[in-house]
């Protein structure tokens, strides 16, 4: 392995995180990713109900983000538009009590996110990588395509939408896949300007218990996230979800160059075999190696400028409703 490069530190000793709350509008989909076990066959799904929506939200006061993290539909099905409305229509509803949505829904037509970008301050897509690991894993998922996913980050940076990426990272890619996808999103950052968070995501297998990462993996990761916080502009956050790491050793990511933990629910719908650690086990686990967990919006501050007055009028009234910083 390689000496890890240098790490800067553009945010200081704070790692943020949001309060935020998943929704699902559905679990049908018509990619089959390889590794996906959160996917229903289109026909078998299950879709939100309004009523439902409202109610878990209304539920979770403190959670000011609203994650929509939904299934996809055939960009040429006949059920495509409805499905489209179904998001508008959550985001609105996240809007009406006081939230923000945020909404990870894969590749969209400019029409479509446009749109979305008009009532949710930042939209999400990750990219995943380069290389022939994910060419195989994708074989049967037409929408993770690497053009694609190149397509959407460049319509969301034409488009002036605050946007949310990532690599997913120990599938079998190679060291020149992870540096060349982040050689990719630093020079697209650089013409656009609209990356606020990339999300180094530890690939984990799924089933009844987690498998945690290994000492290993998690040298191996280490040394990816410095590479990454070297090559991406200073202003782009590093992501990791928490559940994902072995709490214990959390303190050595950060220092490696992470600074963001994500939208923390009470439970991860996509690996729902790894629990979440709570806001006030990470902050203290985080003041004992000298960090400060530190809560924000879905959108970084950073991109508060960009966007429609109509959003941005409602974000220092909920940065206010912010819990303390840890
Ligand atoms: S696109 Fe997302 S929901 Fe659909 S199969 Fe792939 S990982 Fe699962």
């Amino acid at each position: 392995m390689k000496p890890a490069p240098t790490v800067s530190r553009p945010f200081g000793r704070c790692v943020t995180w949001s309060p935020s709350l998943t929704l699902v509008p559905t679990n049908g989909c018509f990619n089959a990713c390889g590794y996906c076990s959160f996917r229903r066959i289109p026909g078998q799904e299950q879709v939100l109900d309004p009523g439902a929506a409202e109610a878990r939200i209304a539920a979770r006061p403190a959670a000011l983000e609203v994650l929509l993290l939904s299934g996809e539909v055939h960009p040429a099905s006949q059920e495509r538009a409805a499905w489209f409305a179904r998001l508008l229509a959550l985001s609105q509803l996240a809007l009406g009590c006081g939230r923000l949505p945020h909404t990870n829904a894969g590749p969209l037509s400019l029409r479509e996110m446009a749109a979305l970008g008009r009532i949710n301050p930042s939209l999400g897509l990750m990219l995943e990588g380069f290389g022939p690991a994910y060419d195989a894993l994708h074989a049967h998922a037409p929408s993770k395509r690497l053009a694609v996913r190149l397509g959407q980050l460049e319509q969301a940076g034409r488009l002036g939408i605050p946007f949310t990426t990532g690599l997913l990272l120990g599938v079998g890619e190679r060291r020149s896949d992870r540096l060349a996808a982040l050689e990719w999103l630093a020079a697209l950052q650089r013409r656009w300007g609209h990356i606020q968070e990339v999300i180094l995501q530890p690939w984990r297998p799924d089933g009844a218990q987690a498998t945690p990462l290994g000492a290993a993996e998690q040298a191996d990761l280490l040394e990816l996230i410095a590479t990454a916080r070297a090559i991406l502009p200073p202003e782009v956050h590093l992501q990791t979800p928490p559940n994902l790491w072995p709490l214990a050793a959390l303190s050595a990511a950060i220092a490696a160059g992470i600074d963001d933990l994500g939208g923390i629910d009470v439970g991860d719908v996509i690996n729902p075999a790894y629990p979440q650690p709570s806001p006030q086990a990470l902050a203290a686990v985080l003041a004992e190696a000298g960090w400060q967990l530190t809560p924000r919006l879905c959108v970084h501050r950073g991109w508060w400028p960009w966007l429609p007055p109509a959003l941005a009028r409602r974000l220092a009234p909920l940065a206010a409703r912010l819990p303390a910083p840890g």
